[in-house]
């Protein structure tokens, strides 16, 4: 990977941990519709809710806030009691104040990175929310560039790429999701590294993937990258 002139890094469960806390909140809410839904059922209707509702909310804390709020209320009818809508708030409300936590490693390779190459965080998201998660990472000085998007298409990239003025075969994408982070960037042209983290969202989740070894490898953890950049 030696002609690589931009390093893209996903943000979420690539550089900090996110996923865990959206799943504590999941089995919070499978609690919370006890009285009405098996907590298999209430997961599943919360996919479901969250899913037909991507489009118009998009992705983020508030989305499934609002999406667990209409699951409470198609599961349990008016019958739901006020105070059990406001627990699935107050659950909702803790995913926009966690403390940050970042991955092992990652500092580090940012560091190292940082005077060889441009780098440049692409999150999807929350505007406000992924803006309270980069300050409270302390990583910000490290990127050139940060572009948070409402999606990762592949025409998202192609934008972005062209924004940055950057050829695709010149950027490599790093990220915990194939689905939005490597196979978009591969199918443009460019390249991808990717690092599976210990959970993976349902929706991120991408069935028989064989990409380019050319242009595609993944990696234990972080500390793997300035190596393979280097190769
Ligand atoms: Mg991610």
């Amino acid at each position: 990977m030696k002609d690589i002139q931009v390093v893209g890094f996903d943000a979420d469960d690539t550089l900090w941990v996110t996923e865990p806390h959206f799943q504590a909140a999941g089995r919070e809410f499978g609690g919370l519709m006890a009285p009405w839904a098996s907590a298999e059922k209430a997961a599943e209707e919360l996919y479901a809710t969250e899913m037909a509702n991507l489009g118009t909310y998009g992705y983020g804390a508030k989305s499934v806030m609002l999406s667990m709020l209409e699951t409470a209320l198609r599961l349990g009818g008016d019958k739901v009691p006020a105070a059990t809508l406001r627990k699935v708030l107050e659950s909702g409300r803790r995913l926009l104040d966690y403390p940050m936590e970042l991955l092992p490693g990652v500092e580090g390779v940012l560091k190292e990175l940082r005077g060889r190459y441009r780098l440049v965080l692409i999150t999807k998201g929350d505007l406000l929310d992924q803006e309270r998660k980069l300050r409270g990472s302390g990583l910000k000085a490290y990127f050139h560039h940060v572009q948070i998007l409402s999606d990762k298409r592949e025409s998202d990239y192609r934008d972005l790429l062209a924004t940055l003025g950057v050829e695709p075969r010149r950027f490599l994408m790093v990220g915990n999701s194939l689905k939005s982070d490597i196979l978009p960037v591969l199918a443009l042209g460019g390249c991808g590294v990717h690092i599976p983290y210990e959970v993976t969202w349902r929706h991120e989740h991408v069935e028989g993937a064989s990409p380019d070894p050319a242009r595609f490898r993944q990696l234990k953890d972080i500390s793997g990258l300035p190596g393979l950049l280097a190769r």
